[in-house]
C-alpha cells in the first residue's frame, strides 16, 4: 500500500475485517516491522530507527484500540493506567505533578470531577467512560499522530457520536491528525476530510470524504457504499458481492477483486491495475477507470 496522512487531516481507511486495516496501522506505528517498504513520519523513515531514537518518536504517535475492555488491565485503578505513559517515559517530576496531569487529562475526557474516577477500576465503569479512560491515556503524552481503530464498533449506538465528537474536539483542540479506521462508512462520514478504501491488503480508491462517498468509482466502494442502510430507502440499488473475501494468503491473480466484481472484464484475471490519478485528487485502482 501506499498511503500519505497530511497533516491535521482525518483520514478514514475504511474495509470489510480482515481486509488489513489493523495491520497497516501497526505497521504505521511501529509496532509491527514491514517486510518491505519505508514509512516516513515528517520526513523521516522511521523503519531505520532504533532505541531512544524510536521511542522518541513513538511518543508523537499514538493509538486507540477498538475494544476498552480489553486495552485497559483490570488490575489497574484509573489514575494507575492514564499515568503509566508518563511514568514509563519519565516525564514528570514528582507525584504531585503525575496526580495533577492525570486529573487534567481525565477532564479533557469529560469525566468529570476528575477526582471521584482516580481511585475505580475499569470494571466499575461503563463502556463509553472506558474508552474515554483509553483516549485520556493515548493523548496524555500529547501527540501528533494518533491511530483511532475502530474506536467506537464496541460501544452501545446511544454513546457513539458522543465519543466521535470528543475525538474530534480534540483533534482541534490539539492539532491532531487522525488516521480513523474503520468498516462503517457512517462514521467514516462523519469524521474524516478523506477516505482510503482498502480491499484484501491494498488501497483500491482514495480521495476526498464527499467525493468517494456521493460519487464511489471503484465496483468494490460502489457494493461497500450500495450497502449502507438509508433512511427512507432511497439510497442506490443493493449491490450484492458474489462469494467469500478471498483469503489474503491465496490472492487471486490479476485484480483481486475479480472473483467477486459484478463490473469484471477478461483483462482484470491477469493484470493487477495499479492505483493512479484519475483528476480531482482522487485515486483508484481499476482497469475501467
Ligand atoms: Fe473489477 Fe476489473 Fe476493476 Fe478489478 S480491475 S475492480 S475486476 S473492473
Amino acid at each position: 500500500i501506499s498511503l500519505e496522512i497530511m497533516e491535521g487531516e482525518v483520514l478514514a481507511l475504511v474495509g470489510e475485517s480482515g481486509c488489513g486495516k489493523t495491520t497497516t496501522a501497526r505497521l504505521l506505528l511501529g509496532l509491527i516491522p514491514p517486510t518491505s517498504g519505508k514509512i516516513y513520519f515528517r520526513g523521516v523513515d522511521i523503519t531505520t530507527l532504533k532505541g531512544g531514537e524510536l521511542r522518541k518518536i513513538r511518543r508523537k504517535m499514538q493509538i486507540i484500540f477498538q475494544d476498552p475492555y480489553e486495552s485497559l488491565n483490570p488490575r489497574w485503578t484509573v489514575f494507575n493506567i492514564v499515568a503509566e505513559p508518563l511514568t514509563v517515559n519519565r516525564i514528570v517530576k514528582g507525584r504531585a505533578e503525575l496526580r495533577r496531569r492525570v486529573i487534567e487529562a481525565l477532564e479533557e475526557v469529560e469525566l468529570k470531577p476528575a477526582e471521584s474516577f482516580l481511585h475505580r477500576f475499569p470494571h466499575e465503569l461503563s463502556g463509553g467512560q472506558r474508552q474515554r479512560v483509553a483516549i485520556a491515556r493515548g493523548l496524555i503524552l500529547r501527540p501528533e499522530f494518533v491511530v483511532a481503530d475502530e474506536p467506537v464498533s464496541m460501544l452501545d449506538m446511544s454513546i457513539r457520536v458522543g465519543i466521535l465528537n470528543l475525538l474530534l474536539d480534540l483533534k482541534e483542540a490539539h492539532n491532531l491528525t487522525y488516521l480513523f479506521i474503520t468498516h462503517d462508512l457512517a462514521q467514516a462520514r462523519y469524521v474524516s476530510d478523506r477516505i482510503a478504501v482498502m480491499y484484501l491488503g491494498k488501497i483500491v480508491e482514495e480521495g476526498g470524504t464527499s467525493q468517494v462517498i456521493d460519487d464511489p468509482i471503484h465496483p468494490y466502494t460502489k457494493a461497500l457504499i450500495s450497502n449502507v442502510p438509508v433512511v427512507g430507502g432511497q439510497g442506490p440499488k443493493r449491490i450484492l458481492l458474489k462469494g467469500e473475501t478471498p483469503s489474503p494468503i491465496r490472492l487471486p491473480t490479476g485484480c483481486r477483486f475479480h472473483p467477486r466484481c459484478p463490473e469484471a472484464q477478461p483483462i482484470c484475471r491477469k493484470e493487477e491495475p495499479p492505483l493512479r490519478e484519475v483528476g480531482g485528487g482522487r485515486k483508484v485502482a481499476c482497469h475501467l477507470y
